[in-house]
């Protein structure tokens, strides 16, 4: 089994065959070099420190008394036979060699070790190569880890939070080996620390993302992060696991990339109530259009049959009326007069359901002078009845359809003549530009709203007076509020009870 050993070796072989060969000549020491030898020989096959030499291709040659002792196999077991067969990882182990072969120094390198037992031991090896006579020979130094110096206080706390993390934190060497795996890893991806550490990360490689590994890898060894990356991984059990990646490259101790160290959050439950929103979102959104289309539909339907409540009962007036006498003629005024009211809120509804189905944006401007000439001549009869005195200011094209733009303006001018102290209405409209939005203001001169209302009266059919103090439907402001939200804008009031109000309302550029 043995290999043959280069000339220097050869009689410290032959002096301890029985136990193992020590590295009886090296290193040469001063003064009687066959004394120096000797005791070199016996010091190191005793010495309490695992030492072995391998050939350059991985044979161990030459393993000291406690290097047997620290994995329990006896000489004829250990020494001759592979190095990879001790070892976990045996890409890992190869790429140890190369890279004594190539004549770098290995300093504390982890490795898992197969006792005899067929328990795992944990070690660090520190090893170099030398020349001799002319063969190449790896000389390793093993420390048992559990044996090593106890870890710093701040070693420990730092190992206390990566391993009650929910997160995955995973090491790995730079060909993608895992070096490291706490309990969030095991916990999002199933694989045990035993059963990733030494095996490659592509074991995660979910379908299709199997070519994402390699560019990761590489990015690292440029010296790159990968930040907050979404991607998708395979659990043990198969199921693909969305996660968000974040990967630093780690350096030693002389600033040299060794490797890589990965933070993966579990995101299947953050994309999974997104979803969960997108889908309540569209439902909602059709079952608000459903309903919008009900109201319009049936504000526009109950018309009819309320015509014909007014028509007949106007008729059945005129017929009978000396038959009726003063009570059912006053009974009748009253079925006419609710069917009146009705037909007016029908109307306002139906205008509130439109303006929340026909709100496409309008691919013209409206000039707001002109929108306002108009929807004051529709209020003539009213201005003059009460004598209200109208200004405005300069007035600009805003982005939003000419029959919306007049709504609002209906509407607000409408309640500043309705809701007037007993002198003449002053009514002022203005627009001025704050940044991105046309802020206009209806001013007057009116009763005032309380404060405790001005919320409350833009929501539907909500009035602050009787129909015979004030008549009206309620359904103006909640109209105008619709029409402005729907445009990116938003409406409000200010106002001194007794001496009036402002209406604000924005339409962005
Ligand atoms: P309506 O005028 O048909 O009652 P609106 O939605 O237009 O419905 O207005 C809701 C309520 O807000 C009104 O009933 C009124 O009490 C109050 N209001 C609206 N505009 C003014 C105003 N310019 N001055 C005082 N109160 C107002």
């Amino acid at each position: 089994m043995q290999k043959p050993l280069s000339s220097s070796l050869q009689p410290a072989l032959r002096q301890s065959r029985s136990t193992a060969a020590g590295p009886a000549s090296r290193p040469s020491s001063p003064g009687n070099p066959q004394q120096a030898g000797r005791d070199l020989s016996g010091f190191a096959e005793n010495v309490g420190v695992a030492l072995s030499w391998l050939a350059e291709e991985g044979t161990i040659l030459w393993a000291n008394r406690a290097e047997l002792e620290l994995l329990g196999y006896s000489a004829e077991e250990y020494i001759g036979h592979h190095v990879t067969e001790f070892h976990l990882d045996g890409i890992a182990i190869r790429d140890l060699l190369c890279s004594l072969r190539k004549n770098e120094k290995v300093h504390r390198w982890t490795a898992q070790l197969r006792c005899k037992d067929g328990s795992i031991r944990a070690v660090t090896i520190s090893a170099n190569a030398f020349q001799d006579n002319g063969q190449l020979v790896l000389a390793c130094v093993t420390l048992d880890l559990a044996e090593q110096e106890a870890p710093s206080e701040v070693h420990q706390r730092l190992a206390a939070i990566v391993e009650s993390s929910d997160d995955a934190i995973i090491s790995k060497d730079l060909n993608g080996i895992v070096r490291s795996w706490n309990r969030g890893a095991e916990r999002i991806f199933g694989y045990t620390e035993e059963e990733m550490v030494g095996r490659h990360i592509s074991t995660l490689a979910a379908p299709d993302h199997a070519d994402e590994f390699p560019d990761i890898l590489d990015r690292i060894r440029r010296g790159e992060r990968v930040d907050h990356y979404e991607t998708r991984r395979k659990a043990k059990d198969g199921t693909i696991v969305r996660v968000s990646l974040t990967v630093s490259p780690v350096r030693d101790a002389t600033g040299r990339i060794v490797g890589a160290s990965k933070v993966a959050r579990d995101i299947t439950e953050r994309e999974r109530q997104e979803q969960a929103v997108r889908e309540a979102n569209a439902a909602l959104t059709q079952s608000n259009a459903d309903l919008q289309q009900f109201a319009y539909s049936a504000s526009h339907d109950l018309q009819e049959p309320l015509r014909m409540v007014a028509t007949y009962s106007e008729m059945l007036r005129r017929r009978f009326d000396e038959k009726l006498g003063q009570s059912g003629d006053e009974y009748i005024g009253y079925i006419i007069q609710g069917a009146l009211r009705m037909e007016q809120l029908l109307k306002d509804l139906r205008a509130y359901a439109q303006a929340s189905i026909g709100a496409q944006e309008s691919a013209e401007d409206a000039d707001a002078a002109e929108i306002l000439d108009q929807t004051l001549a529709g209020l003539d009869a009213a201005i003059e009845e009460c004598g209200a005195v109208i200004t405005h200011g300069e007035l600009p094209r805003v982005r939003i359809h000419d029959f919306q733009l007049e709504q609002l303006f209906q509407n607000l001018v409408a309640n500043s003549i309705r809701y007037r102290r007993s002198d003449p209405p002053r009514i002022h409209i203005a627009a001025t530009r704050q940044g991105q939005v046309w802020q206009f203001s209806v001013q007057d001169n009116g009763i005032g709203i309380a404060p405790q209302y001005r919320e409350q009266i833009f929501k539907i059919f909500k009035r602050l007076h009787s129909s015979a103090e004030y008549p009206g439907t309620g359904m103006g402001l909640a109209i105008c509020q619709r029409i402005v939200e729907r445009r990116g804008g938003r409406i409000w009031v200010e106002s001194e009870p007794g001496r009036g109000s402002t209406f604000f309302f924005t339409i962005p550029m």
